[in-house]
């Protein structure tokens, strides 16, 4: 047991077990909620003139076999030394992100809607937070792997039927290659599937290639490495900024155990290593704040180096001045 809540149950006269359960995150229900539904979380922050709201489509865990560059056995202590080991392994939460600045509404991704893990949250909490997909200007889609595209085309219907949709070209031609899907394992095949019918259902698809501003104060930027046309999205207005990185960090081992832990989905791992390899120490120097898709739910920190070791910081989203 920790010593600090042994101390501190000891002090209160309540039961140990009752602390440490208070202390962990347990889902709560909204009064109006209906019975075994946990409340939609939402969490807003403030980049200059946007607002940015990080949403849930839901969450999924990748067993500990996952992580190319780490032993199974290297990735379970790991998530042991940062109290979130689960039998069932490395809890991804699935974040998108809803950039407004009064006139445009930009969504960031739209998570697997359903098709991995207990997801499919998306459009409850875009409602939670007053909105219908209808009223989504456009989406950015970071790189056209299930867990981001599938919110986009669930049901092989359009979600977003007034959406603008951005993807970069090079995962555009990378994930509607027959070729490369005939040879592509098993768990990409829904991937391929995905982004063939996102590009046959959205008209208003925009094709892009790295670095592009698509909005005053809305840049996509180059990262690729996790897929071909693996983007991230800048947010900046007024002396601040935020960069969303999409699948640059997975949790527990990023950026702590180092950039060369791959993701078993990457299929160019020295490329995905060379970008984390640039970005990571770049991050850490420049004290970026960032939004990550799989970190832990609102995504939003900072690369930090303490005496020369990379760690995550989760930044405090929830009392900005
Ligand atoms: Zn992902």
């Amino acid at each position: 047991m920790p010593l600090l809540l042994s101390r501190r149950a000891f002090s209160l006269g309540l039961p140990a077990a009752s602390l440490i359960f208070g202390a962990q995150i347990l889902p709560v229900r909204a009064a109006n909620a209906p019975s075994g539904s946990a409340v939609t979380p939402l969490a807003q922050i403030r980049v200059g003139r946007f607002t940015v709201t990080a949403l849930s489509d839901g969450y999924a865990d990748m067993p500990y076999g996952y992580f190319p560059g780490r032993t199974p056995e290297q990735v379970e202590a790991a998530a042991k030394a940062q109290f979130t080991a689960r039998t069932s392994g490395v809890r991804f939460l699935f974040n998108q992100y809803l950039v407004e600045d009064g006139s445009n509404r930009i969504l960031i991704d739209s998570g697997p809607a359903g098709s991995m893990g207990h997801t499919g949250n998306l459009p409850q909490a875009l409602a939670a937070r007053g909105l219908g997909a209808d009223q989504i200007d456009a989406v950015i889609v970071t790189h056209m792997h299930q867990d981001h595209v599938g919110g986009l085309v669930a049901g092989g219907r359009r979600s977003f039927p007034n959406a603008e949709v951005y993807v970069d070209r090079r995962d555009i031609v990378h994930w509607t290659d027959p070729g490369k899907q005939a040879a592509a394992p098993d768990y990409l095949q829904d991937s391929f599937r995905l982004s063939s019918d996102l590009v046959r259902l959205y008209p208003k698809l925009q094709a892009t290639q790295g670095d592009h501003q698509i909005a005053r104060g809305v840049s996509l930027i180059d990262l690729t490495g996790h897929t071909p046309g693996h983007i991230g999205v800048r947010i900046e207005d007024g002396g601040q900024s935020l960069i969303m990185v999409s699948d640059m960090l997975f949790p527990v081992v990023h950026p702590a155990m180092g950039t060369d832990v791959n993701f078993l989905l990457e299929q160019d791992r020295p490329a995905a290593q060379a970008m984390r390899a640039r970005f990571f120490p770049r991050a850490a120097e420049e004290g970026a704040l960032i939004a990550a898709t799989h970190m832990p739910f609102p995504g939003l920190g900072r690369i930090v180096s303490d005496q020369g070791r990379l760690a995550w910081l989760p930044a405090d989203w929830a009392y900005q001045d």
